[in-house]
């Protein structure tokens, strides 16, 4: 029994009948997506994406910091134009502060963590706007093409603007 054994042979049923080896890497509609890693999320339909369309950035949070060498490279190397900064109600992200995971890093792996900012929030509207002002501020991404920020309801799918 093991997760990856089962996503092995997923994979092999998908191979099998796979016939998208001749897409082009840059995206089709030259859109870079930053959201949470969150499981529930499923941003092909519930974003209407195929493969080919867009990046999706994904890691803890949708967080912008973390995404901003992959922006980098998504707009510098693949052509993107567009950004869509994604975060979404009941984020495991509002459940923890730094110094409980920094504890739980020490306690379980012996590990110190305290100099690495894992980027929580507890104001889920102001963390979307933490992360517009995050990317303003940095020199390595596009300040001239649009960048919307967005929180996504997992309670009804639903997308709504953070202005
Ligand atoms: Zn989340």
């Amino acid at each position: 029994m093991s997760a990856i054994n089962d996503m092995l042979a997923a994979n092999e049923r998908f191979a099998a009948t796979y016939t998208m080896g001749d897409m082009p890497p840059q995206p089709r509609r030259k859109l870079t997506i930053v959201a949470c890693m969150d499981a529930r999320i499923d941003p092909a339909p519930a974003l209407g994406l195929h493969p080919g369309d867009a990046h999706i950035i994904r890691n803890a949070g949708g967080r912008v910091v973390e995404a901003l060498r992959s922006l980098a490279i998504s707009q510098q190397l693949l052509g993107t134009e567009e950004v869509a900064i994604i975060h979404h109600t009941r984020c495991g992200m509002a459940t923890f502060a730094d110094d409980d995971i920094r504890g739980r890093l020490r306690d379980t792996l012996n590990a110190d963590a305290d100099h690495i900012a894992f980027l929580p929030f507890r104001d889920l509207e102001q963390s979307v706007r933490d992360d517009l002002e995050a990317y303003r501020q940095s020199p390595i991404v596009r300040q001239d093409i649009p960048v919307r920020g967005f929180v996504y309801e997992v309670e009804t799918g639903r997308l709504r603007e953070v202005n």
